[in-house]
């Protein structure tokens, strides 16, 4: 479970995140949504300090991942998969030896970090394109790599912040698709943040919409969708009708 108290981050004068609280329970699906430059970028990235917040708390199956020093950051964070927009693989390596590559940094022995990448490699349909480098892969199969990347420490926390936002609008759903069945499959929790509205409702177990570096709702999202209170929800509700 994954607990988040009072987190508060300020750039200069701007508060970017403000009084944020959420509970998430482990295996649950929260999609994070909100108008660009609401906080959801800086809230999802404090949570494996990425972004160091002003204060708050942030307790991953009760261990507070903002107390910890930087070696316990390092273990901690093995257990957090982070997909970003950008896939950031590295180009002279294969899709397979771009997984691996964490995983060998970390100490696994190279013939299991082999057999874990090209394991993660086929939860992501990309058996087929082991030996492929990133300059002969989609889009969506170079964003799929970095999905993989994430899934070889077996997370416990999936955090995923616009993973379909760089691609072209065909190969977002093949993203999408591999986000939704690891979603299904409920081995990790996630915190997702989309634009991609039919994603969210039909796989978020919850939105948690922001405004203004706030959490101003959040719920199902039958009801965040249907019968919103906030004026964000109320738009997103404009946008489905
Ligand atoms: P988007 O949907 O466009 O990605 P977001 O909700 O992810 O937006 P954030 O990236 O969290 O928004 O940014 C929240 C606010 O903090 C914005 O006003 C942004 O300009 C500001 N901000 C973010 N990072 C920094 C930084 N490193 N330095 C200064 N200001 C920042
Ligand atoms: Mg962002």
């Amino acid at each position: 479970m994954l607990v988040i108290q009072d987190l508060y981050k300020q750039f200069g004068s701007l508060v970017a995140v403000n009084e944020f609280n959420l509970r998430v329970e482990t295996g649950e699906t929260v999609v994070l949504m909100g108008p660009s430059g609401c906080g959801k970028s800086t809230a999802i990235r404090t949570i494996n300090r990425l972004i160091e917040p002003d204060r708050g708390s942030i307790m991953l199956n009760d261990s507070n991942i903002i107390a910890m020093e930087p070696d316990e950051l390092r273990q901690a964070r093995k257990r957090i998969g982070f997909v970003f927009q950008h896939f950031n693989l590295i180009g002279r390596l294969s899709a397979l030896e771009n997984v691996m590559l964490g995983l060998v940094m970390s100490g696994v022995e190279r013939k299991n970090a082999e057999s874990r990448a090209a394991d993660s490699l086929c939860k992501v349909g990309l058996d087929n394109h082991l030996d492929h480098k990133p300059d002969q892969l989609s889009g969506g199969q170079q964003q799929r790599v970095g999905i993989a990347r994430a899934l070889a420490y077996e997370p416990e926390l999936m955090l995923w912040d616009e993973p379909t936002a760089s691609l072209d609008p065909i190969l977002v759903r093949e993203v999408l698709v591999v986000m939704e069945e690891l979603a299904r499959f409920r081995s990790s929790t996630m915190i997702v943040v989309t634009h991609e509205l039919p994603f969210a409702l039909r796989v978020a177990d919850r939105i948690v919409l922001m405004d203004h570096g706030r959490i101003v709702e959040e719920g199902k999202p039958s009801q965040v969708f249907v019968s919103p209170i906030s004026d964000i929800g109320k738009r997103y509700k404009e946008l489905i009708e």
